[in-house]
C-alpha cells in the first residue's frame, strides 16, 4: 500500500475507535496467523465479584474478607477491587498494614497487624511453603479461586467469577471466520480457562501461566517450537496479543503485534499497537477489516 492508503487507514481507524500507533501497524495485522487472548479484564469484563468467603480455619468470613481486602488495598488488579467492594458491602474496615507488595499475576502480600498475609493462586502459595491441595470445597470449576495464608498457615479462599464481555463470543467467531487461529492464555487455572474457552469455541488454552511466560509462549508460536507447543502441527506464525494487564505487558512487547483495551494497565497501553479506543472487544475484529481493505485494494 502506499503512504497516502496508510494514513487514510490510520485515520479510519481513529474514526472508528481504533488507536493505530504507526504507518507499518496495519500491514502487521494483515500478515497474522494468530491471536492470542488474555483472559481477565479481555475475554471477561474484567469486573468479578466474589461469590464465597471460605475459612478453612476457626476464624470468620467476615475476618477473612476483612484480611484479603486489607492486603488488596495496595492494587488495582480486578479481583483486588472485586474483594475491596465486597468487604465495603458488609461494612469491613481495613485492618492496619504496611510493606504492600504486588507479584504480578500471581498474588499480593502484605505486614497485617504485625503478621504476614499473604493472598494469591494455588502455584504461588506452594511456592511460599504453603499447602494447598484438596482444599478447594466448591463443586463450580469455572470460579476462580484465591488462597489466603497468614504467617504460613493457609486460613481460607474466596471464589471470585468474572462474565464474558457481551460480544465476546462474535469476536472469537468472526476472526475464525477470518482464517486466524484463536488461543486463549491466562494466569488463572486450567479449569477456568477451559470452562471459557468451550463456551467461546477455542481450543487451544494455555492457563496458569504467569507474566514472562506469556511472553514466552507468543515466541513459540513465532517459532513454531513445537517442544513447547502441544500441538505436533506448529508452523511459525505471526502472532498478535491482546490483553490489558501489567502481567501482560511483556507478552504485548514480544508478538508481532500488540493490541490493548480502553481500561487496561498503563503499561499495555503504552506497549501495544492498536489500542481499542471503546468498549466492544469486537473493535479488534474492524482493525483487521481495515488492514485487508488497505493492504489488498491499492496495490
Ligand atoms: P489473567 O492472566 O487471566 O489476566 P492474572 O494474570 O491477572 O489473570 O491473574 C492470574 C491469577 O493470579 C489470578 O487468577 C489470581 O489467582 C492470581 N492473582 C493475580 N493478581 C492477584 C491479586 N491482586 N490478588 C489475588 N490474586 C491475584
Ligand atoms: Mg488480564
Amino acid at each position: 500500500a502506499t503512504p497516502t492508503a496508510i494514513l487514510v487507514g490510520t485515520g479510519i481507524g481513529a474514526e472508528r475507535g481504533l488507536l493505530i500507533k504507526g504507518g507499518d501497524v496495519l500491514e502487521k495485522v494483515h500478515q497474522l496467523d494468530a491471536i492470542v487472548f488474555d483472559k481477565t479484564g479481555t475475554l471477561t469484563v474484567g469486573h468479578p465479584t466474589v461469590t464465597d468467603c471460605i475459612p478453612l480455619t476457626q476464624i470468620s468470613p467476615q475476618r477473612l474478607l476483612q484480611w484479603a481486602a486489607t492486603v488488596e488495598s495496595g492494587t488495582n488488579h480486578p479481583l483486588a477491587l472485586a474483594i475491596l467492594e465486597a468487604a465495603q458491602t458488609q461494612n469491613l474496615p481495613l485492618l492496619k498494614a504496611d510493606n504492600f507488595y504486588t507479584e504480578a499475576g500471581r498474588g499480593v502480600r502484605a505486614m497485617v497487624e504485625g503478621e504476614s498475609v499473604l493472598l494469591g493462586n494455588e502455584d504461588w502459595l506452594k511456592e511460599q511453603g504453603i499447602r494447598v491441595e484438596g482444599t478447594d470445597p466448591l463443586t463450580d470449576v469455572s470460579k476462580t479461586l484465591v488462597y489466603l495464608a497468614v504467617d504460613g498457615e493457609l486460613q481460607g479462599l474466596l471464589a471470585l467469577k468474572d462474565n464474558l464481555r457481551p460480544d465476546a463470543q462474535e469476536t472469537v467467531t468472526r476472526l475464525q471466520e477470518r482464517g486466524l487461529e484463536v488461543i486463549l492464555v491466562t494466569g488463572d487455572r486450567l479449569s477456568v480457562a477451559q470452562a471459557i474457552a468451550q463456551q467461546l469455541g477455542i481450543t487451544q488454552v494455555f492457563a496458569q501461566v504467569r507474566p514472562q511466560q506469556k511472553a514466552s509462549l507468543i515466541e513459540h508460536l513465532q517459532h513454531g517450537n513445537s517442544k513447547t507447543l502441544p500441538s505436533s502441527h506448529t508452523p511459525p506464525r505471526k502472532v498478535a496479543m491482546i490483553g490489558d494487564g501489567i502481567n501482560d505487558a511483556p507478552a504485548l512487547a514480544q508478538a508481532d503485534l500488540g493490541i490493548s483495551l480502553q481500561g487496561a494497565t498503563e503499561v499495555a497501553l503504552e506497549t501495544a499497537d492498536i489500542v481499542l479506543m471503546g468498549t466492544r472487544l469486537l473493535d479488534v475484529v474492524q482493525a483487521i477489516d481495515l488492514s485487508l481493505a488497505t493492504f489488498y485494494k491499492i496495490r
